[in-house]
């Protein structure tokens, strides 16, 4: 496993307790379901700081039940995937930019800062122990769910004096069911997931909790996942909980690859990043950080001016955007070719499993 450094006292102070009866390894699993044989806590409290990090078997946590995560979703979590390479060996991708956005997340929640190289070498050591548990597959991975948790236990609305940093790991094969087709989106300026000076730049529960409701209203209308508008201009931000891109003849005749620029309303996805990381280096387009409005978007179908449109995330890694369900239509986004999208997918693919190397994502 590479990438992380051993370096200062926390994650050298790692306790491990190995579990007396692993289970046996499933051979496919629906997402999220399964978890591995082991699980990283680490306690903090106000008084006498972060305790030193336990590896132990899996199992439930006890929670006094005025804990502050309960009441008043004072918690954070991040996702981000283990890869198994053709040559054996096991990848984490870019994790140091999940740790800068838990790290950024823990301070909107107003949970204590933590060392994220010590994070990150603590979760080495739990993925090396569970490295059976990482799929012999290019397409299958091994998910990782670091959690962040008020574990003050009493009512005041208040920053939490005791905490719980936790990490599970489960299995991860494809997120959506229809396997690399076209999902369809649902948009309606009805719901907002996110808004200016809210917190839908972190990944705490409460945005997620939230979103469940439109998310159904989707399925409602025969559609997989919400297109998040924002505003008047009802500017397009999020699919799902994918980050979104717009492959395009922009008004001015550019060839463009645009997504929504990071102004607080945006999750600053890892794969965003990535995306944008690597096609600036194609130099092949323009490829811009941009707001695009569903008015844009509309004339530019009716122009024939798209050429794809995408989500990006850990979860699903790239997925085209087939449909989009608006104002009592069913617009088609051309997804045809899937030039972009499955080119991108390759190269992130290869990226992850070690095929390729890159300079910019691999350093991290
Ligand atoms: N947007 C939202 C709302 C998300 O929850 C996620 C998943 N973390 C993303 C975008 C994609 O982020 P990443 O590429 O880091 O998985």
């Amino acid at each position: 496993l590479i990438f992380a450094r051993v370096s200062s006292h926390q994650a050298a102070d790692l306790v491990v307790q190995l579990s007396p009866a692993p289970k046996s390894k499933p051979a496919e699993v629906d997402f999220g379901s399964v978890f591995t044989d082991h699980m990283l806590t680490v306690e903090w409290s106000l008084t006498e700081g972060w305790q030193a990090p336990l590896i132990r078997p899996f199992g439930n946590l006890s929670l006094h039940p005025a804990c502050s995560s309960l009441h008043y979703g004072i918690q954070l979590f991040e996702g981000l995937k283990v890869y198994r390479g053709d040559d054996g060996r096991l990848r984490l991708f870019r994790p140091t930019l999940n740790m800068k956005r838990m790290a950024s997340s823990a301070k909107r929640a107003c949970l204590p800062a933590f060392d994220q190289s010590e994070l990150l070498e603590c979760i080495r050591r739990l993925v090396e122990i569970e490295q059976d548990w990482v799929p012999h597959s290019n397409s299958a991975s091994l998910y990782i769910r670091p959690t962040f948790i008020g574990t003050e236990p009493s009512l005041g609305v208040k920053k939490p004096a005791r905490a719980l940093l936790y990490v599970i790991l489960c299995q991860a094969g494809s997120y959506f069911d229809t396997k690399n087709e076209a999902v369809s989106l649902w948009a309606d300026p009805k719901y907002t997931r996110a808004w200016k000076g809210g917190s839908g730049d972190c990944k705490m529960g409460g945005n997620y909790g939230c979103s469940l409701f439109a998310q159904y209203e989707a399925e409602d209308y025969g559609c997989q996942q919400v297109l998040w508008l924002y505003g008047d201009d009802q500017q397009i931000t999020e699919a799902g909980t994918m980050n979104i891109f717009l492959h395009w003849i922009n008004e001015d005749g550019e060839e463009e690859l645009a997504t929504p620029p990071l102004d607080g309303i945006i999750l600053p996805g890892v794969t965003r990043q990535s995306i944008l990381d690597i096609t600036r280096e194609w130099n092949e387009f323009l490829v811009s950080e941009r707001y695009l409005t569903m008015a844009q978007l509309c004339s530019a179908l009716r122009q024939q001016r798209v050429r794809e449109m995408f989500g990006s995330g850990t979860a699903a890694m790239i997925c085209p955007i087939g449909h989009i369900f608006y104002q009592g239509e069913n617009l088609h986004v051309p997804c045809q070719d899937q030039q972009i999208t499955s080119r991108l997918a390759k190269e992130l693919t290869d990226i992850q499993v070690g095929a390729r190397t890159h300079a910019r994502t691999q350093k991290t």
